[in-house]
């Protein structure tokens, strides 16, 4: 048997637990360097593209292997420590390996196509385009596009910048050979770096602890929006640049602003490569090609691009690092904040967790030791904080749930040639539709609460039903259905309702909405702050408002409807709440002009409220990790979460049952160190049809949760219930 060939082990893109082997393709035997590689195998009648997890001991005789396919890449597609960080990823969520490797990576790779080429692409005129220029419309795109590059050519990143929707504009005028994309090397696309402002001798205290930080250092960066924290990055950036290293930035799905590229671009001047959801696949690929080849010297990005190789890795940032979009909710259910920290450790290098608002764990942590903190406490530049009152609205007479002097606060600010930002966090133009004889309330027949059906919003200036949990749509009713009565009223407020009244109110400025109804194409947030603007006018929407687009001109922000959010049975709902109303009052008063918040509520004296107004983010976070430790919540215990939904009622409660005798049974002798919870209803239990129960699971030790998953994982996938139910495991879930 000695000089047999080792057998490929490999991850296949399979809710399977286990590796599948196989024999190497003929041609190309196998080579203990092959772990990483892409291969194609057949599964059953399919073919599918795997990943060589490792390499196994030769076969033993009479042993049935298939034999693979043929390989895809002559060289790994995830690198030692990628492959290895992933491996640590997938036994943390108890998830196949192959399903892991398969999130990581783009679709276009995960389909089997080859690693892209990675040169830029830039834009000029051809002759003929030089000549029929003058004959395109003036004002229209492929116009606005052709006198680009008659200025000179352009590369795509710097076409981004300069103009949107470019893309649709090149494309009608390659049709008739007016435009034509060639390629250039990736180095020559960026500009000359332009200076920034002095640091402050906060700003270079926090720029000189990151300078000094050697190998795997985690650091806690605290300051107020406006601080100056994206300053310290960008230092922090240019150092790890000059070291000849690659850093990677993480940023929330809604702060990847054009905006903010651009200040990363004009500063740094390296090409800096973007990686987000609206990017086509060939540009995922793309971009996640040139990090694998170590051209990507700095790469911004959401959740998914802390999945990109980084072969000459030197810092990784994670801005606002409590923003609810790192955490995948379906799939794979990874944070990527935790998992940004996990690479730092593997590749050994600093890792910057930036914000505002900590998240508690992260605060715990620096509080413990594990970070270091760095506080930027006080705006850079000249930019003031903001003024917060709270506005009593009990006894009030409320127009469309604004109460008077809130109305004639905002009428004073535009009059005063700024800008009001409306915070109301429920799209829609009511939540709810009542029949005002019987009572009757219009509700979804595929979703329900607890109690009852689960209320259908009214949208569409109140034409039209729809349910916020499923999608199901309606037209409103004419009638009751209950009663024959014709009193079918909208009740409450919702942003469209908002806008309706203010448009009313405030005939002489404009009024943009800004919500998920309104701004579902890819460039039409930013559409809508551009078409405003620095001009006095008023904003309305949503949490999509807490952040993203800078907004110089903002002098008043209006929070109306926090008042259900005080009262949540989530324990993560005050910490949530918190952080928003900091970050919304935050965007009030960013440059020269004093910003003003107004708290609208009926509950002033409630605790939160007046923690955060008297002692600041800070106080509140003392406060709510004093009782999340006398509760046992995490930071100070350690959750996963089972979930199972089914269209048949009981099937759900029946698999989490046998899960919890699994789990019982895992646990052993030493099970009064694991608390199990449940199984209980979802909070939401029944959506789309489906009955929804959960099982929670807890220890205040993170080891042995999963010590306890791990022998219990193997018994969740072979139990006949789990035939009938689609389940999954949630570790650290931050919805309940
Ligand atoms: P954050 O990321 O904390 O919100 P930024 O880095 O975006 O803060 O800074 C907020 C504003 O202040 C920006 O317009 C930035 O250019 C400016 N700024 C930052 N640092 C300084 C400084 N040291 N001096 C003057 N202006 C500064
Ligand atoms: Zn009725
Ligand atoms: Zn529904």
């Amino acid at each position: 048997m000695t000089g047999a060939p080792p057998i490929l082990r490999v991850a296949l893109p399979l809710p399977l637990p286990q590796l599948f082997d196989y024999r190497a393709p003929e041609a190309a035997p196998a080579r203990h360097e092959d772990a990483g590689r892409r291969i194609r195998v057949p599964f059953g009648s399919r073919e599918l593209v795997g990943v060589v997890a490792a390499l196994g001991a030769p076969d033993a005789p009479g042993t049935e292997l298939r034999t693979a396919l043929g390989w895809l890449d002559e060289a790994p597609m995830f690198h030692g420590e990628l492959l290895a960080s992933l491996e640590w990823l997938a036994r943390y969520v108890h998830a196949p390996l192959g399903e892991v490797l398969a999130t990581a990576l783009p679709a276009a790779l995960r389909r089997g196509e080859p690693l892209p080429a990675t040169h830029a692409w830039a834009w000029r005129l051809t002759e003929a385009g030089a000549t029929a220029l003058s004959g395109l419309r003036k004002g229209g795109r492929p116009r606005r596009f052709a006198d680009l590059l008659a200025a000179a050519p352009r590369d795509e990143g710097a076409l981004d910048d300069a103009m949107e929707a470019w893309r649709a504009a090149a494309r009608a005028l390659d049709k008739r050979g007016l435009v034509e994309r060639f390629a250039i090397p990736a180095s020559q696309v960026a500009p000359a770096p332009q200076p920034g402002p002095d640091l402050n001798p906060e700003q270079q205290a926090a720029v000189d602890a990151l300078r000094s930080a050697q190998g795997f250092t985690p650091h806690l960066l605290e300051g107020v929006t406006g601080s100056g924290k994206t300053e310290v990055y960008l230092h922090a950036i240019a150092d790890c640049l000059a070291r000849g290293r690659q850093a990677l930035v993480l940023v929330p799905e809604i702060g990847l602003t054009p905006q903010m590229l651009g200040r990363f671009r004009a500063r740094l001047g390296v090409p800096v490569h973007a990686l987000h959801s609206g990017l086509n696949d060939t540009e995922r690929a793309r971009a996640w090609a040139a990090a694998w080849r170590g051209e990507a010297r700095v790469l911004v990005g959401t959740r998914s691009a802390v999945f990109v190789p980084l072969p000459h890795a030197g810092l990784i940032v994670v801005d606002e690092e409590h923003d609810g979009s790192y955490k995948q909710q379906d799939g794979i259910r990874y944070h990527a904040r935790d998992f940004a920290l996990v690479r730092g450790k593997a590749l050994d290098v600093p890792v910057v967790l930036g914000s505002a608002t900590p998240s508690l764990e992260s605060l715990h942590n620096a509080r413990t030791g594990r970070y270091r903190h760095l506080s930027l406490t006080r705006r850079a530049g000249e930019a003031l904080p903001p003024r917060v009152h709270v506005l009593d609205v009990r006894k009030r007479p409320l127009d469309a749930g604004l109460a008077p002097e809130l109305l004639q606060a905002m009428r004073d600010a535009v009059d005063a040639g700024g800008q009001v930002l409306v915070f109301k966090n429920r799209r829609g133009y009511a939540p709810v539709l009542v029949c005002h004889d019987c009572g009757w309330s219009a509700q979804c027949r595929r979703c329900s609460t607890t109690t009852k059906g689960a209320p259908m919003t009214v949208h569409g200036g109140g034409r039209r039903l729809q349910c916020h949990h499923c999608g199901a749509r309606r037209p409103v009713p004419q009638a009751c259905p209950d009663c024959a009565s014709l009193a079918l009223q909208p009740q409450g407020t919702g942003t469209e309702r908002l806008e309706e009244l203010l448009v009313q109110r405030f005939r002489d400025v404009p009024v943009v909405r800004i919500d998920r109804g309104s701004t579902r194409r890819k460039d039409a947030l930013q559409r809508r702050f551009d078409a405003l603007g620095r001009q006095p006018g008023v904003l309305v929407g949503t949490q999509m408002l807490a952040k993203g687009h800078d907004l110089p001109n903002l002098t008043l922000v209006a929070v109306v409807g926090i008042d259900e959010g005080l009262f949540s049975a989530d324990f993560r709902a005050s910490e949530k709440l918190a952080q928003l109303l900091v970050q919304v009052s935050g965007r009030a008063g960013r440059s020269d002009k004093p910003g003003e918040v107004v708290l609208q509520t009926h509950h002033p004296d409630h605790p939160l409220l007046q923690t955060l107004i008297h002692g600041g983010y800070r106080a509140f976070a003392d406060e709510e990790l004093r009782q999340r430790e006398a509760a046992g919540f995490p930071p100070f215990a350690h959750v996963a979460l089972l979930r199972a939904e089914a269209k048949a009622a009981a099937a759900p409660v029946d698999f989490l049952q046998a899960a919890r005798d699994a789990l019982q049974a895992a646990a052993g002798a030493r099970d009064g160190e694991l608390l199990l919870h449940g199984p209980v209803p979802a909070p939401m239990p029944r959506r789309a049809g489906m009955h929804r129960a959960q099982l929670m699971i807890e220890s205040v030790d993170r080891r042995r949760l999963h010590a306890v998953l791990d022998g219990a994982m193997p018994e969740l996938y072979a139990v006949p219930a789990a035939r009938r139910v689609r389940w999954s495991l949630d570790v650290d879930p931050v919805d309940f």
